[in-house]
């Protein structure tokens, strides 16, 4: 399955930081290819959606910020006793903040997730009237919420077209030849070029399970991979060679009376 990649663009993962920083556009990928990307990543992936449990915007809001650096099934262990003590964003708000900490301690993190849990819902009560907003500019203005926690937000709680780019997307989307860049921005919105609207929240789910199950970032399973045909694999050669451990440097070990011997003559030296 595997395919050459002599003729393929250089590896965006292989070049030094500063020629990556220069300002450069993703070519746009053939639209064809892509077609055939979706289909099969939507044959492989026929169910989408997150894996975290919640009952409306707001747990998905509290649990998505959990999520960081934690798993899912991790945080589905904590999520129902702590929406049955804070049923509201005002529940939230008012609780002593160490009352948060003690029922999320096992997510890790846990000082800094409940001080933002606590904020978040503050300004969601006193500036959205208690309800989680729904525009990607409002919810990246609550604390914890980054790009990538609104853009699920969006495409699970509210049914909002939304690419969330995280480690997972953002890799695959250069070795499939989708964008050149890795500024999480820059790829969010080379993906909303290439990708149709009502693809963007099924698409990050599948290319998440996708980089998670076969395209692992240490060791990319190409040969079992059906996206091969229509992947460049922009950048995996490098990256396998670079995690292969370099050969350990041959060191000449001299017999003590070799190491005798090329000791200069001192009689010798001073004529
Ligand atoms: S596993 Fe290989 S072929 Fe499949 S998407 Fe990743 S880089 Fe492309």
């Amino acid at each position: 399955m595997k395919s050459s990649t002599k003729s393929q663009p250089r590896s965006s993962e292989s070049q030094p930081r500063s020629s990556r920083s220069r300002a450069r556009q993703s070519p746009p990928p053939d639209p064809a290819r892509v077609k055939a990307i979706l289909q099969e990543l939507a044959r492989l992936y026929p169910e989408t959606g997150t894996a975290l449990n919640y009952a409306d915007p707001l747990q998905l809001t509290v649990a998505t910020i959990l999520s960081a650096q934690c798993t899912d099934q991790r945080v589905n262990l904590v999520t129902p006793a702590l929406f049955a003590r804070f049923p509201t964003a005002a529940d939230f708000a008012t609780a002593p903040v160490d009352e948060i900490e003690e029922l999320i301690k096992s997510t890790g993190f846990f000082r800094n997730k409940a001080k933002n849990i606590k904020q978040c819902c503050d300004m969601i009560v006193k500036e959205y009237g208690g309800k989680v907003p729904r525009t990607l500019e409002e919810l990246i203005r609550l604390p914890g919420v980054g790009r990538k926690t609104a853009n699920v937000i969006l495409g699970d709680a509210f049914g909002l077209p939304g690419i969330t780019v995280d480690t997972h997307v953002g890799r695959l989307a250069r070795r499939l030849g989708l964008t050149v860049h890795t500024d999480p921005v820059k790829v969010e919105q080379d993906l909303m070029t290439a990708i149709p609207r009502s693809e963007w929240t099924s698409f990050s789910h599948r290319l998440i399970f996708h980089g998670r199950q076969v395209c692992t970032a240490r060791k990319p399973r190409c040969e079992q991979c059906t996206l091969a045909p229509r992947c460049p694999r922009v950048g995996v050669n490098n990256k396998v060679l670079a995690t292969t451990p370099p050969k350990p440097k041959k060191t000449r070990v001299l017999h003590p009376s070799r190491k005798r011997s090329r000791r200069k003559n001192p009689r010798t030296d001073s004529l």
